[in-house]
């Protein structure tokens, strides 16, 4: 029998687990862990709220959870609870799923200023996590300036410009549907340091912000390269291209809505400056140098803005005695090992880029890994050893069962036509798994 921890139950940790079922069918147990008393990460609390097909993934992980055995072990913080050491003790092979939770550091002049957010807080708050529920961003001025041309970015703007009606469906959480009613945003501006064809947004994406009630998308023709030269562009970049083109004025996309979405490419932030808050974005034009590096041009202007939200990536949190790449903010390994009995994956593995689906070859080849390195088990302890040590300890862990009782009254507790309302602090999360 080999026993397997899994730390961090989004879409690498299930897709590990799935992996593991697969290839040792009964002959392994495999724990997950998370810090939050529900599953599912990033598909929970970073895909947005109106992306309800993508989210819609959790059932196949919930197929996984509800293996024999594989069980969610939820509420349980590693380095406090339990340390990285004890469940290398307990488990053949530990191997870290934990993300990249944490903002890359927005180090510009003025970045500590109040209203300058990073986008784990930001997404975290609409999307209910525990950790920003009170974040109380402040959406009473008339401009927000979005740092970034990735998804990230895409989504936050796309989350500021919907109207009531447009998040039906959704499982945007009360406290954020509520103060987004109450906005009074009329300009939303992308800061991107490089240009359009440098742009990280992808089609399906970029394509939805063309089809905004209130907002309308709009790009500045001077930024764009002669059209003929996007045929030589590969195809993923030449179809985000194509909608950037669609926000050209004149290109017939529908104006005078109340919400305008400019995309400022070319253009580096340097400085945030305001009395106590954010009053304005300092900005340097940029070209870029024969390797498509932003440079500076020493030409800067200014724009008025009350929130500055940073969408520049993010990094995975160091854990004690585990080694750690600095530079890339993730952990150090070598295809996912980082040494036998010790591996990570998905974002945890080689940083902040892809889709969901990448997470599912990648949770695939850390099993093979891991396969490698622990043979048929080495006799360890496994569950009856962490149990033992929760016992001592008077850690709770929360099961998936507990989860299903926590989703239940979630479903119960949900507005008309939305799937559910999420429980936004970890105290409410426990109470409900209760009968
Ligand atoms: P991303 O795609 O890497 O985009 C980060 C953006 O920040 C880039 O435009 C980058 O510009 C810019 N940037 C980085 N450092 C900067 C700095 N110091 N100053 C100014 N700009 C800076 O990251 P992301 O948006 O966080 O997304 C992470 C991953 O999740 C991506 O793979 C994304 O596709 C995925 N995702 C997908 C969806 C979806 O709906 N499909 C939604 C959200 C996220 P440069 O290019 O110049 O470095």
């Amino acid at each position: 029998m080999r026993h397997i921890a899994i730390i961090g139950s989004g879409p690498a940790g299930y897709y590990s687990a799935e992996a593991a079922q697969k290839k040792y069918g009964d002959d392994v147990t495999v724990d997950i862990i998370d810090r939050l008393p529900v599953p599912f990460g990033l598909i929970r609390t970073g895909v947005a709220p109106d992306h309800q097909s993508i989210k819609a993934v959790s059932r196949r992980y919930e197929k996984t959870a509800l293996g024999e055995n594989v069980h969610f072990v939820g509420n349980v913080t590693v380095g406090t609870d339990v340390s990285i050491e004890e469940l290398r003790s307990l488990y053949d092979a530990v191997i870290l799923a934990t993300g990249a939770p944490n903002d890359r550091p927005l180090t510009i002049a003025g970045s500590e200023l109040p209203g300058v957010i990073g986008s784990a807080a930001f997404v975290g708050w609409y999307n209910g996590h525990p950790d920003f529920a009170d974040l109380n961003p402040p959406l009473d001025g008339k401009s927000i300036v979005v740092i970034g041309n990735g998804n990230v970015a895409l989504d936050v703007a796309r989350i500021l410009s919907k109207t009531e009606d447009e998040f039906a469906g959704s499982d945007i959480v009360a406290h954020a549907l509520d103060q987004l009613r109450h906005s009074k945003i009329e300009k939303i501006t992308f800061l991107g340091r490089r240009g359009p064809y440098q742009i990280a947004m992808t089609p399906k994406e970029l394509g939805e912000l063309g089809h905004l009630d209130r907002a309308v998308p709009i790009a500045a023709s001077e930024d764009f390269p002669a059209e003929e030269e996007d045929a030589a562009l590969e195809p993923g970049v030449r179809k985000s291209v194509g909608h950037l083109r669609s926000f050209l004025p004149n290109s017939g996309e529908e104006t005078g809505k109340p919400i305008a979405i400019e995309f400022d490419f070319f253009a580096m932030p340097v400085a945030i400056e305001g009395d106590g808050k954010v009053e304005k974005i300092i900005v340097e034009k940029t070209q870029l140098d024969d390797e498509m590096r932003a440079q500076a041009t020493g030409e800067t202007y200014s724009l008025d803005c009350s929130v500055v939200i940073s969408c520049i990536g993010y990094r995975t949190p160091p854990i004690d005695n585990v080694p750690y790449d600095e530079g890339q903010g993730r952990f150090a390994n070598v295809d996912g090992r980082i040494s036998p009995g010790l591996y990570c994956v998905g974002w945890a593995r080689r940083g902040p880029t892809g889709t969901i689906g990448t997470n599912k070859p990648d949770g695939f080849a850390i099993i093979e890994t891991v396969a490698e390195d622990i043979g048929d088990g080495g006799g360890k302890a496994g569950r009856d050893g962490l149990n033992k040590l929760f016992n001592d300890r008077a850690v709770e862990a929360v099961t998936f069962r507990d989860w299903k009782k926590i989703e239940e009254a979630e479903v119960a507790n949900a507005r008309i036509g939305a799937p559910r309302e999420k429980f936004t602090d970890i105290e409410a999360m426990i109470a409900a798994r209760k009968p």
